[in-house]
């Protein structure tokens, strides 16, 4: 059977190799000039870094097992690392319990309190109750309005923006959940995994899977048009038109919305309604270390970005010709005025606030800066989104719908992007 894959990204690439294995004539559609969609790397000093930073958990077992299908296993490493927040002027270290006991901003009561209220939260396996409740009201009647202003305020707003309060308590669940799965045995620091040489070696690899078994993986080839002709799928890119027995598209429901012309307006409303919010972030190759933090989280709303993340304190410089890189990132609107600056610019709009976090941060020492932004990159968890996740199945005979913003009640991540890419091989299989 002829199948396209609308999307290079992890779930695209994951469903190609599926249905390639399976013995089916592949063609995977890529709108950018580089595979990997929100996993894709650069080179950096002859080295592939992640456009925007990654790691995994030790529960991530879809992709570990990922890794091992493709013989990358040998390269997965498992650290510790320093977590912190940034709040009211300072760096505060926090990785686990005993630094939640010495969090100065917060009195010890509400310390205990968000402590234990962490521990309940971890243990709740039924999401459900949580879907009617927003993360905002759930937070602050379960740790106390303080915790909520200090600590999680600040994390909804750098995620959401402007619709933070509208986020569900599941999304916040889902992220606690996660995070408390990934630690060392004594429970007191957290595991991040990373594949040493960049995720773009597992992208490549699936890629060449794919073409191995006689598929096309084509890059900067944009899909315009999904159509339905007769029992064949239309599909018209800038390769020209082509037609197909089954379709995958794993780009945002909203994107799917605007291809195709044969939608009833009732299930195009539901597509468009399933928001997401952007990013952009700015990397620096830089001489200097900031500090010893892999992941700072910038707890002041005041601040152009939300997260200081010191790639180089979590893996060596060595890896990248003994520079430092530094990731500076936001979550925004597209429409925000940060979103349209590039490199320059940003980095000139976030200097005195860089330095103001690390007064010793001297801009001299960066030696390159790059730019990545995405308009798709975290869908907003609103009430009761169990009902409004869009099917698998779509109006359009053979078309398959395999988006992030179907992933639930977790949070999106590369491990559920593969989870992703099985479902929908496993769809179009079932379908034939
Ligand atoms: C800042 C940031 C940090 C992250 N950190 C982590 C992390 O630490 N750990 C982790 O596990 N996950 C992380 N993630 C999440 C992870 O990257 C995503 O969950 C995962 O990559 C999503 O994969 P996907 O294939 O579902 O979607 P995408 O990567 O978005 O792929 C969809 C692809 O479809 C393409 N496309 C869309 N429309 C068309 C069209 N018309 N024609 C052709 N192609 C089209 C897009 O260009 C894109 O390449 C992070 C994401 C971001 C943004």
């Amino acid at each position: 059977m002829k199948i396209a894959v609308v999307g290079g990204g992890i779930s695209g690439l994951v469903a190609g190799f599926d249905l390639a294995k399976a013995g089916h004539e592949i063609t995977v559609f890529e709108k950018d000039h580089v595979l990997g969609g929100l996993c894709a790397c650069f080179r950096l000093e002859g080295t592939y870094l992640e456009k925007y930073y990654h790691h995994f958990f030790t529960s991530d077992q879809a992709i570990i097992d990922l890794f091992e299908q493709l013989g990358l296993s040998p390269l997965v490493e498992w650290r510790t690392s320093l977590t912190g927040v940034y709040y009211d002027g300072h760096a505060y270290p926090f990785g686990g319990p005993v630094d939640l006991l010495r969090f100065k901003p917060l009195p010890m009561a509400d310390r205990l309190r968000l402590g234990f209220a962490i521990m309940r939260l971890r243990k709740i396996d039924d999401w459900r109750p949580l879907e009617e409740i927003t993360a905002k009201d759930f937070i602050v009647r379960e740790m106390g309005e303080k915790v909520y202003r200090v600590l999680w305020e600040p994390l909804l707003r750098s995620k959401f923006g402007d619709k933070a309060e509208s986020v569900a308590a599941v999304w916040f669940w889902g992220k606690i959940k996660l995070r408390g799965s990934t630690r060392t045995k004594s429970g007191s620091k957290e595991l991040l995994g990373y594949l040493r040489g960049g995720l773009g070696l597992a992208i490549d690899e699936l890629a060449k899977q794919i073409t191995e078994r006689g598929g096309r993986v084509l890059t900067s080839s944009p899909v315009e048009r999904i159509a339905v002709d007769g029992d064949k799928i239309q599909v018209t890119s800038l390769q020209g038109v082509d037609h197909f027995d089954r379709l995958v598209f794993t780009g945002a429901p909203s994107l799917f919305a605007s291809l195709c012309d044969d939608l009833s307006d009732d299930y195009r409303q539901r597509l468009q309604s399933v928001h997401y919010q952007g990013t952009t972030c700015l990397v620096l190759k830089t001489k200097q270390s900031l500090s010893n933090i892999y992941w700072l989280n910038i707890n002041d709303l005041n601040m152009p970005f939300v997260g200081i993340i010191e790639h180089t304190n979590y893996r060596s410089p060595q890896e990248y010709g003994g520079y430092r890189v530094i990731y500076v990132t936001r979550y925004l609107d597209p429409n925000n005025r940060l979103y349209s600056l590039d490199a320059d610019e940003l980095f000139e709009e976030y200097k005195p606030h860089i330095k103001r976090i690390f007064p010793h941060f001297d801009p001299a020492a960066v030696q390159e800066r790059f730019i990545f932004k995405d308009a798709f990159t975290q869908p907003v968890i609103r009430l009761q989104y169990s009902r409004q996740i869009p099917d698998f199945t779509t109006p359009l005979p053979g078309v398959c719908l395999a988006s992030m913003a179907q992933i639930y009640p977790e949070d999106r991540g590369s491990n559920y992007g593969v989870v992703m890419g099985h479902k929908a091989s496993e769809w179009i299989k079932k379908s034939l």
